[in-house]
């Protein structure tokens, strides 16, 4: 980040404001909405400007901006339309260590004016930091429409019945459950349409009706294969709302930024780890968690039931009767093959698809390849970057032409995916030199060849190059 993001409470505070046209104006009206007590200076002010401050106590300096006005200042905005004069002011406040904001010139100053949505008490404010202003104000016509207008009564209704709520749950995770209830439920629409009378006993009502809770849950995620755009719905709200995250190297950096902030986060590692926690710790971590009555969320690369071991996880909940949910995610073959232009099916190449793990086991394959030899199917490895010159020869040896296509996807669906292709013949040879990095994803079959003309996602880091 940039800039820190605050909200300053300037009730009864003089702020200055250097201009006097309509800019100048629609700043003052914002420090006004927040109680602040203004000093205009410019060498002419609008009779708009003198008419809105009319009979308040707010001053009007109808002069050259200089040194003596930021006496007695706590926020600065410079919003003439002489770069010079604004340029000036942002100096000699930030000599004086104040806040400066120069309008439309957020370079000159050291603060930058948020874009808001304004539900009071619920204010949203949000900032490009001064770099796409156009992108800003999309972006508020997004959330103003998102949030509706009784949102204020919403939270003000929220903030009469805390003590209340206080008074009944002395823990304070029975107290989140309960608000997100509350604030998900029928009490909420009321308050939201404006009966808050009606919302009020409905919140009553529950506040008696509801018990402490006493066991948590699991929600067993898929994360997806990195692009956080592909996540479900529903795994976002359980990411938003789990007191306890379980995460592993597979769960992009992106993916991990969208769970609940103040959750506790464990790093569980995975198998080629050295930090890697063993599945069955994993297992017991799980339920122990939820019988301390934590919701618990186990994030997953991928879909949780495609090599993610999701299954075992998911026994040992059952056999101690904890409750659980399980969110499908796009699994690494899906989300690969969309980004790389492959398209695992195709009437004119494949008509089957098998996904295969290419993890060694003990340094052996127990894999049946004689059902892997059909110039018809896809075949997907999973796991099989270490172990490729064996899946080729493999493949060959058992009948598989040598010059079947052959595709690795690394780092699919994020940034940073890169694309090879070859034959089983010449694969090893073309990736010898790259430094291939895991997790990585291979195709085989006719359908890569239509890589070339189907593919639509440019990776970022190699159009900078
Ligand atoms: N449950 C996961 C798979 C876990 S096994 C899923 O459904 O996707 C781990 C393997 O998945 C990796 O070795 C790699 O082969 C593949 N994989 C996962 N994410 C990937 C990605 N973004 N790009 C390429 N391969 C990926």
């Amino acid at each position: 980040m940039d800039y820190l993001p605050l909200f300053l409470q300037v009730r009864n505070q003089r702020c200055l404001v250097v201009g006097g046209g309509d800019i100048a104006l629609r700043k003052i009206r914002l420090l006004k909405a927040s109680g602040a007590s203004v000093r205009v200076v410019a060498r002419e002010i609008s009779s708009d400007i003198r008419e809105f401050l009319a009979d308040t106590d707010d001053q009007l300096l109808e002069k050259r901006f200089d040194d003596l006005d930021l006496n007695d200042i706590c926020l600065v905005i410079a919003a003439t339309d002489d770069e010079s004069v604004n340029r000036k002011v942002a100096m000699l406040a930030q000599q004086r260590q104040l806040f400066v904001n120069v309008v439309d010139d957020a370079d000159a100053g050291n603060a930058v004016m948020p874009a808001i949505v304004d539900r009071s008490p619920v204010v949203v404010a949000f900032s490009t930091g001064g770099k796409a202003p156009v992108l800003a104000r999309l972006l508020r016509q997004k959330l103003e429409t998102l949030l509706p207008q009784g949102y204020g009564r919403l939270a003000a209704l929220a903030g009469e019945c805390r003590d209340m709520v206080k008074a009944r749950f002395s823990q304070i995770n029975d107290r989140r459950y309960f608000w997100e209830k509350v604030l998900a439920g029928p009490a909420a629409e009321k308050a939201l349409m404006g009966d808050l009378q009606g919302a009020r006993s409905l919140i009553e009502q529950t506040l008696e009706n509801t018990s402490e809770q006493k066991t948590g849950e699991v929600y067993l995620v898929g994360g997806g294969p990195g692009d956080p755009d592909l996540l479900t719905f529903k795994a976002l709200r359980l990411m938003q709302q789990a007191d306890v995250v379980l995460h592993d190297r597979l769960v992009s950096e992106d993916v991990l930024a969208l769970c609940r902030r103040d959750a506790d986060y464990i790093y569980v590692g995975k198998k080629r780890d050295r930090h890697a926690r063993p599945q069955e710790e994993i297992n017991a971590l799980l339920v122990e968690l939820a019988k301390e009555g934590k919701r618990v969320l186990r994030l997953k690369g991928g879909d949780p039931f495609i090599f993610g071991r999701g299954g075992e996880e998911i026994e040992t909940l059952a056999s101690e009767g904890i409750p659980f949910q399980v969110v499908p995610g796009i699994t690494a073959a899906s989300g690969c093959a969309s980004y790389a232009g492959i398209p695992l099916t195709h009437r004119d190449h494949a008509q089957s698809v098998r996904f295969v793990t290419g993890h060694l086991k003990d340094g052996s394959y127990a894999l049946n390849w004689n059902e892997m030899l059909d110039p018809g199917q896809t075949l997907v490895f999973y796991m099989g970057l270490l172990g490729l010159p064996r899946i080729c020869q493999e493949l060959m040896d058992h009948g598989r032409a040598a010059q079947t296509p052959i595709a690795l996807i690394q780092q699919g669906t994020t940034r940073n995916q890169r694309v090879f292709t070859g034959t089983l013949a010449t694969i090893n040879k073309i990736i010898e030199s790259e430094k291939v990095k895991a997790p990585t994803l291979i195709i085989v079959g006719s359908v890569v060849t239509l890589h070339e003309t189907l593919s639509w996602y440019k990776n970022e880091k190699l159009l900078e190059q």
